[in-house]
């Protein structure tokens, strides 16, 4: 779940995500052959793959399959010699909301695939590996933020990710603030295609300026265009959030937030007037700071507010939500939780 810096992180820019306390659980038994058999509580189906011979991911059913097909396949790329394995997923994450689901069942079927293979992978290369996946399976091509969070989160901290050199750096969540994401009960909607124009936008802003990355531009030189201005405005912010944070300054750090959103409605254009009622009535409920999360288009919304007043701010949004829009808001706080793991 991202607190701040949305579409900067395939700029080679910053973001601050962490990971949360739901999650996918991949529970498994090894198999003599290569077969990969796996059934979801979430989604319908049974995936059945020889992951000697995984098949292509965009072909795959159900749907879901693609993603561990192409896990799969992108491990038997880097010479994992592949065991087969009985798998159940069972997940907590909302699908489909912007929380990144899709990357915690990749990071957790790499996990659970390696393991049957007795193989392993350093933290980052699951994290590539899994990024990879899902521009296989989706074609959609995603930057790294949500797949490094997955694997990398730590309990009680967000991470700052530098998305260029791919360092993260743990940033604690000061005491006495709590993390709430509101669903807006709308689906995100023309999410892959709206987000691979956004991409493209970004990489053409960046060839005109003949910079590597928006990360190298300045405020100054994308002044008149406003999709490579919201990146550089937002690394900016990103970064200063990160130090607001550390040093227990949340006031900052909630404006930072609210202008990111301001910056994501007004010059990314990946708002929605749902989410961006949340924000409103969030803010003026006394959020230090709210903005949408994800990469827009519906979904939902992450706020911070002081933990005396976030359980009846979520119900009041909730009913203010309904009353204006006629929709069902679902609100919930989450805890910054440890990345991905194996148990025996
Ligand atoms: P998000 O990542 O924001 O939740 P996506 O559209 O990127 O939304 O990913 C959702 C897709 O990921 C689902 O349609 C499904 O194919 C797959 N997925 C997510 N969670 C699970 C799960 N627990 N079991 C099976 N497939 C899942
Ligand atoms: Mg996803």
């Amino acid at each position: 779940m991202n607190l701040i810096g949305d579409h900067t992180d395939y700029q080679e820019g910053w973001c601050v995500p962490m990971a949360i306390d739901r999650e996918v659980v991949v529970t498994w038994t090894a198999r003599p052959d290569a077969i990969v058999r796996a059934t979801s509580d979430g989604q319908p189906g049974v995936v059945e793959l020889d992951a000697n011979d995984p098949p292509d991911p965009r072909t795959v059913e159900p749907r879901w399959g693609s993603y561990v097909a192409a896990v799969a396949r992108l491990l038997q790329d880097r010479g994992v010699t592949p065991r087969g394995l009985d798998a159940s997923v069972h997940s907590t994450v909302p699908v489909g909301a912007g929380l990144s689901s899709s990357a915690a069942l990749e990071v957790a079927v790499a996990c659970a695939l390696l393991d049957a293979a007795d193989a392993e992978l350093a933290p980052l290369d699951v994290a590539l590996l899994a990024q990879a996946a899902e521009h296989a399976a989706t074609g959609v091509p995603c930057g790294i933020m949500d797949q490094l969070a997955s694997v990398s989160g730590r309990a009680g901290h967000a991470l700052l990710i530098d998305c260029r050199s791919l360092t993260t750096t743990p940033v604690l969540i000061p005491t006495g603030v709590a993390v709430l994401v509101v669903h807006s009960g709308v689906d995100r909607a023309l999410v892959d295609s709206e987000y691979a124009a956004r991409r493209e936008a970004c990489e053409a802003a960046a060839r005109r300026l003949g910079v590597l990355a928006l990360r190298d531009a300045v405020p100054a030189d994308v002044r008149d265009d406003p999709f490579a201005r919201h990146v550089v405005s937002e690394n900016a912010r990103a970064l200063a959030f990160a130090d607001a944070l550390r040093s227990g300054d949340l006031r900052t750090a909630g404006g930072l937030m609210s202008a990111s959103h301001a910056s994501l409605r007004d010059d990314f254009r990946v708002s929605t007037p749902e989410l961006d009622t949340l924000v409103d009535l969030l803010e003026r409920g006394g959020a230090h700071g709210a903005r949408l999360t994800g990469a827009g288009f519906g979904g939902c919304v992450v706020a911070l507010v002081a933990d005396a007043r976030v359980h009846a701010l979520a119900a009041e949004t909730a009913v203010d939500y309904g009353a204006a829009t006629g929709r069902t808001a679902t609100p919930f706080v989450v805890r910054a939780a440890d990345g991905a793991r194996s148990e025996v």
